[in-house]
């Protein structure tokens, strides 16, 4: 179940592999993840708030400052780099041997490290826009702007950054993309992630492949009906794996 040679022969021989991935992608690159013990969600705050209700819709839309705030001290990690997970992937891109990367991470590290094909579930923190507007507004503009919700260009509506919120949709274009991805897929490789949380967590449901990967450091609920399991961190399996 875990004969790393035998996958590897697979991993030379595929050109469409998918790689889907979760928080523990980038724990390496010193990204807290959200429920683990050391995540965000077991994090001490200066507000009375839990983080899952500062990352929820309902926090947006009655405390948008508090919102923002939490945003920029919690999620923005601007000296955060691709690790060994993030650099493997893209090369396996670069070799044509991989499709495409299905990500719950809002964090940009696979399109830093050189991957083009990204689908980013949960959104991403390099674009904000005005609810109001539509104006859209880079984090480098909201940086610049130290991080106020005012739009500039409608003064009447609130920027906030292109995340899904806890309460919210994900967006429908993300989901077709991701469903197409896995369930066209020659090799599904799962990392990073305890697949928990719905709906990322029944997108694997869509493989139709026999070279399903999980790759977390802690059991899954799906470790029964993978092909190849390994409790280990994901860079140390995607390098060996790009090394080719
Ligand atoms: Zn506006």
């Amino acid at each position: 179940m875990n004969n790393i040679e035998r996958l590897k022969e697979a991993v030379k021989k595929s050109n469409n592999i998918v790689f889907f991935g979760g928080a523990g992608v980038s724990t390496a690159s010193g990204i807290p993840d959200f429920r683990s013990a050391t995540g965000l969600y077991n994090q001490k705050n200066d507000s009375n708030f839990s983080p899952e209700y500062m990352l929820s819709h309902e926090f947006f839309a009655n405390h948008p400052k508090d919102f923002m705030k939490y945003v920029k001290e919690n999620l923005i990690y601007e000296d955060a780099k691709p690790n060994a997970a993030h650099i493997g992937l893209a090369k396996l891109e670069k070799m044509g041997k991989l499709k495409g990367v299905v990500t719950q991470n809002i964090d940009s590290l696979h399109q830093m490290a050189g991957s083009e094909n990204v689908v980013e579930i949960h959104g991403n923190l390099r674009d904000f826009y005005c609810t109001n507007c539509g104006h859209e507004y880079s984090l480098e503009e909201v940086k610049n702007n130290n991080y106020s919700i005012e739009c500039s260009a409608c003064k009447n509506g609130i920027v906030r950054p292109d995340v899904v919120l806890y309460g919210e949709s994900l967006k429908e274009r993300n989901i077709i993309n991701a469903i197409k991805l896995i369930g066209e897929a020659e090799i599904l490789i799962v990392g990073g992630t305890s697949l928990k949380v719905y709906p990322a967590a029944s997108f694997i449901q869509y493989y139709k492949g026999n070279n399903l990967v999980l790759i977390n450091k802690e059991k899954t609920d799906y470790d029964h009906i993978a092909d190849y399991v390994y409790y280990d961190d994901v860079g140390n399996i995607i390098s060996y794996l790009a090394d080719i």
